[in-house]
């Protein structure tokens, strides 16, 4: 069966080797934001022979042929996620370094009020919230 990203990669005509197609499966089967070394952990399981270097250049070429969408979440590790139609910021645990993925329709809609304050069309933006878990009882206080 064809994954989602090898889908998109021969529909941008990418030349397909077998370890990209184990890399464009193992990504397409991340429901996470993994970075290089976990998506080179998780592709050696179905192809002990790809190398971390193959790793690293089969998810440059994939993020600039924009099949995937690379994060910095402010742990200087550069993540990786499909790129997908549906618009989704992040909220980052400053602990565990969970990641919660969620749309706010009052963010979207300030961000463009603020572009066209300054005599702009908003054409992407990126939002990062980083948080620690709130204590039982405690209340979010400010920054
Ligand atoms: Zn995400």
């Amino acid at each position: 069966m064809v994954s989602r990203i090898e889908q998109r990669c021969i529909d941008k005509s990418m030349k397909m080797t077998d370890q990209r197609r184990v890399i464009a499966r193992v990504l397409s089967d991340s429901a996470d934001h993994p970075d290089v070394e976990e998506v080179y952990r998780r592709a050696t399981m179905i192809d002990p022979h790809i190398s971390i270097a193959t790793v690293y250049r089969t998810v440059r070429l994939f993020e600039e042929a924009s099949i995937l969408e690379r994060h910095d979440f402010g742990d200087g590790r550069a993540r990786y996620e499909e790129a997908a139609g549906d618009h989704h910021d992040h909220l980052i645990d400053m602990n565990s370094g969970k990641v919660i993925e969620f749309t706010s329709t009052e963010i979207e809609a300030l961000q463009r009020e603020i572009a066209k304050r300054y005599g702009y069309r908003l054409v992407g933006h990126r939002l990062e919230l980083y948080g620690v878990p709130l204590a039982a009882g405690e209340e979010p206080g400010k920054e």
